[in-house]
């Protein structure tokens, strides 16, 4: 920088201002002589004017010169330069921007990927001068994104392959387990000899155990999959509580439980959303209350959680049970897939630890959600708030 002891003179003072000009105009041509990038202006007709280091080494030349006078047609293959003329033509024709993937052979004979983002150089007047380009290797990029999408494809491959497999345990598992447990259940009920009654008791109980595993299997793959859309139709919910109800109630009276439920008069009787959904939810909460009850009841109480409008209602699902309960600590745990609270209970208390994973999923699914009020020993209680329309009356 220059240093004036004096007020410098009109000459001097222009004279200092070509010089500074000077060197901001060699720093920025260092500067974009050195970019990584490959930038590079061609006329209208194509014909390079310049172009930085990176863009003339990229092609195998040893100097900008080499590039300088020249157009596509000389330095690439006739359809690498067909595409580029597309592309600079297009931006020179619409004055836009153009941001296009572009493939090259390099001078190793390697083929490359580029991203180019193409400018039209204007003129004060609106005339186009040509076109300004920086083009980025993206190659790496390219290779990850074709890697990354056959790896989904794969894995989509193989997720439809164990959705079918569990379509088969469905059809080849559960049916025939179903069959066995019916059948039992019903040669139990007509059996008079106790020792025969006892064997069928232990058949019955085995079979009822991985049926109910297998159910468990079967939900979580609908869930994890979402094979099943989510319903909306009108159905009866008292009927469908009555028929939760008929359905544990065997499994209760066997643990000598009392095992009610108390609908509320002011509740609509049909309500549109999805009753399969509400029914896994339910058997599956009933069924663990069950479980772990030794003495005592369980109850399922229905309520109307919020009136939200004339078609819009909340209704709450109240379940509660007088058994081991589970202390706060545990709480947040028992939603996650194949969690059972304690590692000792599992000779006593059966089961896959997935019922609560899917009865949260299955809420989250319908825009319902769960709390649980319950301590170690003294019960639980669990609350579900489940959203439904109403039929138009
Ligand atoms: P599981 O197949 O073991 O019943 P769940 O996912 O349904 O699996 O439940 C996870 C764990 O939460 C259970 O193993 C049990 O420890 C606890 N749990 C669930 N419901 C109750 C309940 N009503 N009373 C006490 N503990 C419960």
């Amino acid at each position: 920088m220059t240093i004036f002891k004096r007020n410098p003179t009109k000459s001097e003072q222009s004279q200092h201002l070509i010089f500074e000009n000077k060197k901001l105009k060699s720093q920025l041509s260092a500067i974009i002589k050195g970019l990584p990038g490959s930038i590079y202006y061609k006329d209208p007709q194509g014909v390079y004017l310049g172009a930085n280091d990176h863009a003339w080494q990229m092609i195998g030349l040893s100097s900008e010169d080499e590039i300088i006078g020249k157009t596509d047609f000389d330095l690439f293959s006739v359809a690498e330069a067909k595409q580029f003329r597309i592309n600079d033509l297009e931006v020179m024709h619409t004055k836009q921007e153009v941001v296009r993937e572009e493939v090259v052979l390099s001078s190793e004979g390697k083929t490359l990927v580029q991203l180019s983002t193409k400018k039209a150089l204007i003129a004060k007047d609106g005339s186009v001068l040509g076109i300004l380009s920086n083009t980025i290797d993206i190659t790496l990029f390219k290779k990850l994104e074709i890697e990354l999408l056959e790896a989904k494809e794969k894995a989509e491959l193989e997720n439809q392959t164990k959705t079918n497999f569990i379509r088969n345990i469905e059809h080849d598992i559960r049916t025939p387990f179903s069959g066995i447990y019916g059948l039992t259940e019903y040669l139990y009920s007509k059996e008079t000899d106790p020792n025969k009654k006892e064997m069928l008791e232990e058949i019955k109980n085995s079979a009822k155990e991985l049926l109910d595993y297998c159910n468990g299997i079967l939900d979580l793959s609908n869930i994890d999959s979402n094979m099943h859309a989510i319903i909306e139709k009108p159905f009866n919910l008292r009927d469908l509580i009555n028929g939760v109800i008929k359905i544990e109630t065997p499994a209760a009276h066997l643990k000598m439980l009392v095992i009610t439920s108390q609908i509320d008069d002011e509740l609509p009787v049909i309500l549109i959303g999805d009753p399969q959904r509400l029914q896994r939810i339910l058997i599956n909460l009933l069924s663990n209350a069950i479980k772990f009850t030794n003495t005592g009841h369980v109850k399922l109480m229905v309520v109307v959680g919020k009136w939200i409008d004339n078609r819009h209602t909340i209704i709450r699902f109240i379940l509660e049970d007088t058994g081991i309960g589970i202390p706060l600590d545990q709480q947040d745990r028992i939603y996650e897939k194949f969690y059972r609270l304690d590692p000792t209970n599992r000779g006593i208390y059966k089961g896959s630890g997935l019922g609560l994973y899917v009865v949260k999923q299955s809420l989250a699914e319908i825009g319902g959600d769960i709390q649980l009020k319950s301590m170690g020993g003294v019960g639980s209680t669990f609350i579900c708030d489940v959203p439904f329309k109403l039929p138009l009356l």
